[in-house]
């Protein structure tokens, strides 16, 4: 009886530091304020290979960089038009953006043959990379975001932007200034068991971490149903569970 009264004591222990220690670290985050970005003001691009993917992989940093007052333009590489929709989800995509708080003057949709919506081709690293740096020259960009090596699903055209953007980090071609914030991929448990990944968040390496609200949350659901298009009855699914919709970790490259 007293060994059991010892384990359920260890145990009650061992749950409140696990409990403190995760409460230490996102008080730390919080008053961090995402150490290393730049400030408020700053211009940011996030970089999508597909209309959706602002929505269902990129809400959070959207979001939580509009909090830390940065404005925030995309550049979209292509219309998503893999199934003939392009037409339709370029709408989609400026309708999702209005609820996420940018305006269609500051949404960019590359639609050309160089960069068509298939995961099959993989787009040339360089043909990318020199658009990319136009953009962000001509529009003055303090920021990029955009996907890690990963690129979340592993789609080739995500993949794509993140090798554009490293070679360019590594050529030092990037104005002087202007950082790189890759959104880190997570393993396809972690992927859809929602705010439960807050506790794995938080303890892994990151740059910056977003984690929205309750209504923030609601708002970036919204964002994802304006994608009538893609709305299959899987994506519902994903859209209720998908950890991406809450919790964003990104990485400086
Ligand atoms: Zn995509």
């Amino acid at each position: 009886m007293e060994v059991v009264g010892l384990l359920l004591c260890l145990a009650a222990a061992g749950l409140a530091w696990g409990l403190l220690w995760v409460w230490d670290a996102w008080e730390q985050m919080k008053s961090q304020e995402q150490a290393g970005l730049p400030g408020v003001g700053s211009r940011t691009l996030l970089v999508t290979a597909h209309p959706d993917d602002e929505a269902m992989f990129f809400a959070p940093t959207i979001l939580g960089l509009t909090r830390l007052g940065h404005r925030l333009s995309l550049l979209c590489f292509s219309a998503g038009n893999y199934y003939n929709q392009g037409e339709i989800r370029k709408k989609e995509l400026l309708q999702s953006c209005d609820v996420l708080g940018i305006p269609p003057s500051s949404v960019t949709v590359i639609d050309n043959r160089d960069f068509p919506d298939d995961p099959a081709v993989r787009w040339d690293t360089g043909r990318v990379a020199n658009v990319l740096l136009r953009h962000v020259e001509q529009n003055g960009i303090d920021l990029v975001v955009t996907f890690d090596e990963a690129g979340v699903s592993g789609h080739s055209n995500h993949v794509a932007l993140h090798a554009a953007v490293r070679t360019l980090c590594a050529e030092g071609e990037l104005p002087q200034g202007c950082r790189v914030l890759a959104l880190q991929s997570v393993n396809r448990l972690r992927k859809y068991i929602s705010l439960l990944d807050l506790p794995c968040s938080l303890l892994l390496a990151r740059d910056a971490l977003f984690v929205l609200t309750r209504q923030e949350v609601a708002q970036a659901q919204k964002a994802m149903s304006r994608h009538r298009s893609q709305l299959l009855w899987f994506r519902r699914l994903s859209v209720l569970f998908s950890r991406y919709l809450r919790i964003n970790s990104l990485r400086l490259l």
